[in-house]
């Protein structure tokens, strides 16, 4: 199959989140199966930064998005590493070439709908001057959620589209890409198209909405999720979109990038470890934090790591109260933060780390090498997410032998097993779940853990060992892919069963 992903992130060119750790590594492992797999991304300027070989090409193009304003654009080409995956960049100095990729510290840049509207019908324009017959178009996020509508309307006059089937994959249900009516026009589709069963939310224009409304399939990143969002509180307002689709919603988990993550090879670390060492890789990669941060020296103190967007979701309103706690406390317990977004929860970690910093460092900004480093250093890694719709660091925690605590929620429920008495005794216990959502609820589940880690020495290794042979590699999940895929194009080819 001719497969072509359309995302506004791919590692390793643009990331915020997990969207660029699986837009970059889920075409590689397709590929490898035998199928033809190109990305098509925005070139925004961390794409130029980000030290990979860019080629310019001859193809360049216009976009009429006002009657008066044409738009011009150009193509540039590179690949995935280590792979045959061909990337294709939409190259717009005027949309793209900026700080960030969505917005700066006074919020979203207010021209988002024309940016991400521009992506679309350029990456229509592009695959037709490519000139390859597409069989699956697979969208990702609202940035790409006009495709869907798109290849609808102009499928007859684009020969390359005649039979491609197009899935529509949520990786955040949060994040809509909600605008006023008045971008619609920028879509250059005329009004009757907009209505109801299309692109209009409530007199709104949604761009995700329009994405599952359109698609031939829809996904999402976990089956937990998958259900959750048909329900009111994860549905953020389109839980009736998602179930009017039925059962044409699946729910496929993430894999992770083993050559990327694995401390065996990780050329991060202070020191790299195996499933046979991993105490001493701890120890050694514990120690090498504390002296970077300023950190009391000691190896026996349990570190709690956190990397994540500072975003209401990630559940700061838990973690910063927990953190206060220990401090005031005077707890045995270390903190290791790295995240950044929300200048509120930035400016508290600081205090924080400002109050007690022997005991809590936190680094704002973010930093690749350190997400590993805290991975590999730490005893515990906290995530007690108000919704997760699949999560990846909890996935890395496993194979750095690094507990993962969180809330049954997402991906989250479907990924870590909570320790018991009986999930000891049959030797499925992974982490440990929050049992209340609250900041007594993530203490009492740390306290859970830390007694594991101090009294039942044996069963804690068992965790950590199972955690780190635990298979999350891309390998499941791409073949399931792959089936989806063959789904879709079986849709398009007989579309009334
Ligand atoms: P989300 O996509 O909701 O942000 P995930 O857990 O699915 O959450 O993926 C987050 C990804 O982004 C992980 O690869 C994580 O290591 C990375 N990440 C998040 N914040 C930072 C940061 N400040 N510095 C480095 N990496 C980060």
């Amino acid at each position: 199959m001719n497969i072509v992903y359309l995302s506004s992130e791919a590692v390793p060119f643009a990331k915020t989140g997990g969207l660029a750790d699986v837009c970059g590594t889920l075409p590689r492992e397709v590929a490898a199966l035998g199928h033809r797999c190109t990305v098509i991304i925005p070139a925004f300027r961390s794409v130029r930064r980000s030290g990979c070989k860019i080629e310019t090409t001859d193809q360049s193009f216009a976009i009429p998005m006002t009657p008066t304003k044409l738009i011009g654009g150009r193509l540039l080409r590179s690949h995935l590493p280590d792979s045959n995956v061909e990337v294709l960049m939409i190259d717009q100095p005027q949309y793209f070439d900026r700080p960030s990729l969505y917005g700066d510290a006074s919020g979203d840049y207010p021209d988002n709908a024309e940016r991400f509207t521009f992506f679309c019908r350029a990456a229509l324009v592009a695959l037709q001057r490519v000139g390859k017959r597409v069989d699956v178009l697979h969208c990702n996020d609202w940035q790409t959620g006009l495709i869907p509508g798109l290849v609808r309307t102009h499928r007859k006059k684009l020969p390359v589209l005649k039979d491609t089937a197009t899935i529509m994959t949520i990786h955040n249900m949060a994040y809509q890409g909600q605008f006023p009516s008045d971008a619609f026009p920028l879509t250059g589709l005329d009004w009757p198209e907009f209505n109801h069963e299309t692109y209009e939310y409530y007199g709104y224009m949604n761009y995700l909405k329009a994405g599952i409304a359109m698609s031939d399939l829809v996904t999402t990143v976990s089956p937990r999720y998958a259900m959750e969002i048909q329900t009111p509180y994860h549905g953020c307002g389109l839980d009736g979109v998602i179930a009017s689709r039925g059962g044409r919603v699946v729910g496929i988990t993430n894999g992770i990038d083993t050559s990327i993550w694995n401390p065996e090879t990780d050329d991060a670390l202070a020191a790299r470890f195996t499933v046979g060492n991993w105490q001493e890789g701890k120890v050694a990669n514990k120690r090498s934090l504390q002296a970077e941060f300023g950190l009391e020296l000691n190896d026996d103190v349990p570190m709690i790591g956190l990397v994540g967007r500072l975003a209401d979701q990630k559940g700061w309103d838990l973690i910063l109260p927990v953190i206060e706690q220990h401090v005031a406390e005077k707890r045995p317990t270390q903190w290791m933060v790295l995240g950044s977004g929300d200048p509120r929860i930035e400016a508290e970690l600081t205090r924080l780390a400002e109050l007690a910093p022997k005991q809590v460092a936190a680094h704002v900004g973010f930093n690749d090498s350190l997400a590993h480093r805290i991975e590999a250093g730490a005893d515990l890694f906290v995530m007690p997410s108000h919704y997760e719709p699949c999560g990846l660091n909890q996935l890395y925690s496993l194979r750095y032998g690094t507990v993962p605590v969180v809330t049954p929620t997402g991906g989250l429920a479907d990924t870590v097993v909570d320790t018991s008495a009986e999930t000891l005794a049959k030797e499925t216990a992974t982490g440990f779940h929050l049992r209340e959502n609250s900041p007594r609820g993530l203490d009492e589940a740390i306290g859970r853990a830390l007694y594991l880690r101090y009294h039942e020495k044996k069963n804690w290794a068992d965790l950590v060992r199972r955690g780190m042979t635990c298979d999350w590699s891309w390998r499941k999940s791409a073949s399931q892919y792959v089936e989806l895929y063959e789904n879709a194009v079986s849709l398009i080819a007989s579309p009334d069963e």
